[in-house]
């Protein structure tokens, strides 16, 4: 069954969550769902490509961004600017695709004002002890840089309930099929058809 629209889905939680790892899992899998990249003012991390893990831009290309109201969303993390570029998830969404956004916490919660028939999902960890391994383990913050992300990470965790559904990230082709299956379900949806 074609449905007109496609839906928006905006996975989201706390930076180390494991947002990137399961998406990108959820890209192997062939689901058919597209994915929406980011614009950002952070510095690119060792291996990440302009225009494929994001846009990378200077704060006045930004800043024009915002004024032009040519971000979906936005939010400032950690000192730097990260948003959804409108037109290519607009676009997609019209032309019937699924489009999955993953992002942070403050612009989910911009995008349920602006779109509530998305499909909001908030990606928990374990624990806040395995958060920080995570993040540490990664190897690309100092530890100042873990700290605020720590902080950041719990008052995230507290939004919890502004979401549809929550999914455990305990284990990534777990946290996968679980995605997979609230996704299945909305798009069954009868007042989606
Ligand atoms: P990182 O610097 O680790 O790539 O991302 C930091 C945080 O920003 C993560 O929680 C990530 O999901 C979030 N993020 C990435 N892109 C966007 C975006 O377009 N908008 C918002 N609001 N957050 C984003």
């Amino acid at each position: 069954m074609k449905r007109d629209k496609g839906l928006l889905i905006v996975l989201s939680g706390p930076s180390g969550v494991g947002k990137g790892t399961v998406c990108g899992a959820l890209r192997q899998h062939d689901t058919h769902i597209r994915y929406s990249v980011s614009a950002t003012t952070r510095k690119p991390r060792q291996g990440e490509v302009d225009g494929v893990n994001y846009f990378f831009k200077s704060k006045e290309e930004f800043e024009h961004m915002i004024e032009n109201n040519q971000l979906l969303e936005w939010a400032k993390y950690v000192d730097n600017y990260y948003g959804t570029p409108r037109k290519y998830v607009e676009d997609t969404i019209a032309l019937g695709h699924d489009v999955i956004l993953e992002i942070e916490v403050q612009g989910a919660l911009q995008v349920r004002e602006t779109f509530p028939e998305g499909v909001f999902i908030f990606l928990m960890p374990p624990s806040l002890k395995e958060l920080r391994s995570r993040i540490e383990n990664r190897g690309t913050e100092t530890k100042d840089l873990i700290d605020s992300r720590m902080t950041v990470a719990q008052e995230e965790i507290e939004l919890m309930d502004k979401y549809d559904y929550v999914v455990e990230n305990d284990e990534v082709e777990a946290a996968v099929e679980r995605i997979k299956s609230i996704v299945t379900a909305e798009n069954c949806r009868k007042e989606r058809l």
